[in-house]
């Protein structure tokens, strides 16, 4: 059966889907969403919330190299590799170790440079026009160190995101203490950024902008999207039921799944996943006052409306293999570490699939086989911190307008 009457189709409910959907809609278009799931519960439902504009420094940095030994000795520290899946991993990493490069690594960060200011004004632009301003916080972000040897190591980094326009200031353990009380006293070195800004609750804020886009006339669909194939004009997507929808432009944002996707119309790219962990303990479990980055061990405690999440970790093990909450568990048991009064009873454990490419940039622009098709995935880390900048894009993309900024280091054709 096919269905010809589509105007955008947006494959994905997570927040690049929602976003894509809401500055489509903007422009005039006549959207419908399509999800195989639960709306809106992949890798936007239960991350950290941060929105983590100065995050302008990639995993693929140099000395990465050094420091992944020492992490990945202890199975269950920031960094793992299954063994069941290590061999799928190596050109992936083949990749991050070439990004990872100087020059390359400076060519990631000055791309972010770019792509983070507009994240924050299109944040701000949508939270006004949704109403959806409520939903999130200006809490400030404590970075904290181990010593002042590991604050120095980062000294580079912090003055690049200076030179990007971010403006944090080093505080000491007195300063510390005030901004946040109950620390061990061994925390003595931080950094506090005053503008970082908390989403209370991922999965309720994807979901609201989803109705948002719903309540002024987006159509919403169940379906599992096997393949794309280029038409003219538009695209057809072919359903896992034989079900096929035509439609005038098509936006890939499906997540970590996108590549089997993108593949069927002849696009290649090196998708893999990096999962991570996390546990929301009971609002009462800590007197958290704000976002804190404990740098040093992978792993962040943020404030959420329904509690606090503690999490973080990269596990290279795909999309199949079965959750380890053990590396829940072990970062329960070093944060008690850093904060003694923590009540670690009681927490809700989750898993997420990270979109991750090797260069630690995502991949927004048209698919090499239809203008009409359009990708937005791969964001890794920051996709919730680069959502709204990715829905303009997407939208003047679209509507063949310049985008806001270069996307050609963005284009899935870079992978060739
Ligand atoms: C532990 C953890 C903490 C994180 N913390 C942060 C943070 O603090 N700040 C930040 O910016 N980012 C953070 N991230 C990263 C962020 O969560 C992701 O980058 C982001 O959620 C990706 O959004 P998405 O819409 O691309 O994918 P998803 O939210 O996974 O959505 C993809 C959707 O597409 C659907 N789908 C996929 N394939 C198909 C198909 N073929 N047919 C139909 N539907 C399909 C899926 O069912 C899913 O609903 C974190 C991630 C993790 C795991």
């Amino acid at each position: 059966m096919t269905n010809s009457s589509i105007d955008a189709l947006v494959i994905g409910t997570g927040i690049i889907g929602a976003m894509a959907a809401h500055y489509l809609q903007q422009d005039g278009r006549a959207v419908t969403l399509i999800e195989r799931g639960e709306v809106s519960r992949g890798a936007s439902s239960g991350n950290a919330g941060i929105l983590a504009f100065p995050e302008i420094i990639p995993i693929a940095a140099p000395g990465m190299m050094r420091k992944a030994p020492k992490w990945l000795v202890d199975p269950l520290g920031p960094l793992s590799l299954p063994p069941a899946y290590a061999l799928n991993m190596v050109p992936w990493l083949w990749r991050l170790w070439r990004a990872s490069a100087q020059a390359n690594f400076e060519r990631t960060v000055a791309v972010h440079a770019k792509i983070m200011p507009l994240a924050r004004s299109e944040w701000l632009n949508v939270l006004q026009h949704t109403g959806l301003g409520h939903m999130v916080k200006q809490t400030g972000t404590l970075d904290l160190y181990d010593s002042e040897a590991s604050l120095f190591a980062a000294s580079a980094d912090w003055e690049r995101k200076r030179r990007a326009g971010f403006e944090f200031e080093r505080v000491d353990r007195g300063e510390i203490e005030t901004l946040q009380p109950g620390l061990a006293p061994h925390i003595r070195h931080g950094v506090f950024s005053a503008d970082g800004l908390q989403v209370g609750d991922p999965y309720a804020l994807t979901k609201a902008l989803v109705d948002h886009v719903v309540s002024r006339g987006a159509a919403m669909r169940k379906g599992d999207v096997l393949r794309i194939e280029p038409i003219t004009p538009g695209a057809r997507v072919i359903l896992a039921d034989g079900t096929a929808l035509e439609a005038k432009t098509v936006v890939l944002a499906g997540g970590a799944w996108s590549k089997s996707a993108a593949a069927s119309l002849g696009d290649f790219v090196p998708l893999e996943t990096e999962r991570g962990y996390n546990t929301t303990l009971p609002a009462g479990a800590f007197p958290l006052q704000r976002q804190l980055y404990f740098n040093d061990h992978g792993f962040v405690v943020t404030p959420l409306s329904t509690g606090i999440r503690i999490g973080g970790a990269v596990e290279l093990g795909g999309l199949k293999l079965a959750p380890n909450y053990r590396r829940s568990e072990a970062m329960l048991k070093k944060a008690k570490m850093f904060l003694p009064e923590l009540k670690t009873e009681g927490g809700r454990q989750w898993m997420g699939f990270r979109p991750s490419t090797p260069d630690c940039l995502p991949v927004i622009g048209p698919s090499g086989a239809s203008p009409n098709v359009i990708h937005a995935f791969g964001h890794g880390h920051l996709g919730m911190t680069q959502s709204a900048a990715t829905g303009r894009l997407v939208a003047e993309i679209a509507a063949g307008r310049k985008p806001s900024i270069d996307i050609e280091p963005l284009r899935i054709g870079r992978f060739r």
